[in-house]
């Protein structure tokens, strides 16, 4: 974007010198300061090497500035028009309104936020207000996650998405989860145009190497023409079970990105440059920060579900991301006048049902696509008396009852630790404030498990077991972005470990305690984990080279209904099974060494 632009009242751009003083004034008024020196201090040996931290907004939710595009006096005396992409990502399959995650004042609040139903009025009256330059995008996990989107392959899904009326779709590491034909043909099923940039057909025939999707997409909108280039996790193989991606070959976005900028800014003549990507927060703003993005000026992220207030300026782009679940949309507007672009204004919007009424046509196509399968989804499997909550990065109380669960099952094979790789995130469960219980549903069940995996145990020695965690914890918080990928702790049970999240790769743990003794390096442990198809058969949860592998007979579903049934109602919570020196209980992103935090 243009240097030499005018800049609206409250413009969120990201530029402004002046910003930082607004932001700590923001971080003095608030609760939460002590925590943002927390991270401050904690990165300050890293700042060195990035950008100077733009401003975090500490204004969630409600202070909506959606009209300051029509304010401006450009647009209003009819001298300049402004565009508007409407970004939402990881809908994850999430059909109803729901409760949702917030963080505010040091302490998790819910709201009911979500829906299709909701997202689509409130699309519908976002594109109102500007109807012919407005987009409609998402980026990527959205048929998966729920109990349809599973049950269906994803199919029941694609309605929904054709209903809003989508402009444009990039996958996301999880629209591979039914692999890839299922991918092609679901996708194939969306009106909107699809664009992915680092997938390639790995076959054996003339189609090797070639792009599955087409790699931008371009639009003419207000005047001038803007161009999108996307990207999938090119980790997705590694992350997930490797089975899924078979046939795909991913490359990073470094490899090709300068290639397309170039053909959108010289050949297309795009005013503006769009990445749309799915790789997580960490990812995109090392991404921002290379100078194979010059050229750029947003990269619309999605993956590890961050809630950007505020974009997050890279060197040579600005990243933003949109949430999750369905709970927000992103709204990107610009100001653009005689071709020329001028100013934006982003902000992060929640998908509020006591602002916007469910679409009536949504809700019945909802329960249309759901009606075979309701019975059974809506079925009571068990109560909670706490929340069941899987925001928090180290450790949580949602994966606690999942590996509870698996533990009670098999304590008599004698099995040591339980390990879920599990899943990183998943809608709250909130109790009622009546009845103090929530009910837990098949349909929840499929949230927190969107993938009913085989139950597979193993033997590891103590040594491979704290060589394995090393590696993990360097997956979770290692320097280097690139080498980031999911965003979460691997949960268990049975073992207590402490680490270390700033220390370098192979010396984060300080302690591992397997039933309460410090873990012996010679002894050999049972472990129980799910199977990852793909997966060589003596790899348990990316831990190599494990002795008697076998897998019992067991889906992961049947056992938690099964000790639901015995235990209901279960009250898990964070209990300390996961423990750092430098970072708190409740810590919700791995990006460090900005000004953001998960709010
Ligand atoms: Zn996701
Ligand atoms: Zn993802």
């Amino acid at each position: 974007m243009s240097d030499k632009i005018e800049h609206l009242q409250d413009c969120t751009c990201g530029c402004h010198s002046d910003e930082k003083e607004i932001t700590d004034s923001i971080a003095e008024d608030s609760n939460i300061k002590s925590r943002r020196d927390f991270f401050r201090n904690a990165t300050a040996l890293t700042a060195g090497a990035i950008i100077p931290p733009a401003l975090a907004n500490a204004t969630p939710g409600d202070t909506y500035r959606e009209n300051e595009m029509q304010k401006n006096k450009a647009v209003q005396n009819g001298k300049a028009q402004f565009f508007s992409l409407l970004h939402t990502s990881d809908i994850h399959a999430q059909l109803y309104t729901h409760d949702e995650f917030f963080f505010e004042n040091g302490k998790p609040v819910y709201k009911k936020r979500g829906g299709f139903a909701v997202l689509k009025t409130m699309l519908k009256t976002l594109k109102a207000k500007n109807p012919a330059n407005t987009l409609i995008i998402d980026g990527g996990d959205c048929f998966q996650g729920g109990g349809v989107a599973a049950l269906t392959e994803g199919k029941g899904i694609v309605p929904l998405i054709n209903n809003i009326g989508y402009d444009l779709i990039l996958p996301g590491n999880w629209e591979v989860v039914y692999g890839k034909e299922v991918m092609w043909h679901d996708l194939g099923g969306y009106n909107s145009a699809k664009i992915c940039a680092n997938m390639f057909h790995d076959t054996t025939d003339e189609y090797k190497g070639e792009l599955i999707f087409p790699p931008y997409w371009t639009k003419m909108i207000a005047g001038v023409k803007i161009g999108f280039i996307g990207y999938n996790d090119p980790l997705t193989p590694k992350r997930q079970s490797p089975a899924y991606s078979v046939g795909i070959h991913f490359t990073k976005p470094e490899v090709n990105v300068t290639k397309y900028v170039k053909l959108l800014k010289e050949y297309e003549q795009c005013a503006m440059i769009f990445l749309v990507t799915h790789m997580g927060l960490a990812q995109q703003v090392d991404l921002a920060n290379k100078i194979e993005v010059a050229g750029v000026d947003y990269i619309l992220g999605a993956d590890t579900h961050e809630r950007i207030r505020k974009p997050i300026a890279g060197k040579y782009a600005k990243v933003t991301e949109p949430g999750a679940f369905g709970s927000f949309v992103a709204k990107l507007d610009v100001v653009v006048e005689n071709g020329k672009v001028k100013d934006s204004n982003y902000q992060l919007l929640d998908v509020d049902p006591e602002k916007y009424k469910p679409d009536a046509e949504m809700a019945a196509l909802v329960e249309k696509i759901r009606e075979p399968y309701k019975k059974e989804l809506n079925k009571v499997i068990g109560k909670t008396k706490t929340n069941l909550v899987r925001y928090y990065v180290i450790e949580n109380p949602m994966d606690n009852m999942l590996t509870d669960a698996l533990m009670w099952k098999f304590k008599d094979h004698g099995v040591d630790i339980v390990l879920s790789n599990g899943f990183r995130f998943c809608p709250p469960l909130v109790t009622n404030k009546v009845t103090g219980t929530a009910d837990i549903t098949n349909d929840f069940l499929w949230s927190m498990f969107p993938v009913n995996s085989e139950v597979k145990m193993g033997v590891a020695s103590g040594q491979q077991i704290w060589n394995w965690l090393e590696k993990e914890l360097h997956n979770v918080f290692s320097k280097e972005p690139a080498d980031r990928f999911g965003g979460w702790v691997v949960r268990f049970k049975g073992m207590e470990i402490n680490f270390t999240t700033k220390n370098e790769m192979g010396k984060r743990l300080n302690w591992i305690k397997v039933n309460g003794d410090p873990i012996n390096p010679e002894k050999n442990y049972s472990i129980l984990a799910c199977e990852r198809e793909g997966d060589p058969f003596d790899m348990l949860c990316r831990m190599e080279n494990v002795t008697k592998p076998d897998k019992p007979g067991f889906n992961m579903h049947d056992v938690v209904r099964e000790y639901l049934a015995v235990h209901s109602p279960v009250a898990p919570a964070v209990e300390g099974r996961a423990t750092a020196t430098d970072a708190p209980a409740t810590l919700l992103s791995q990006l460090e060494g900005y000004d953001y935090e998960f709010i």
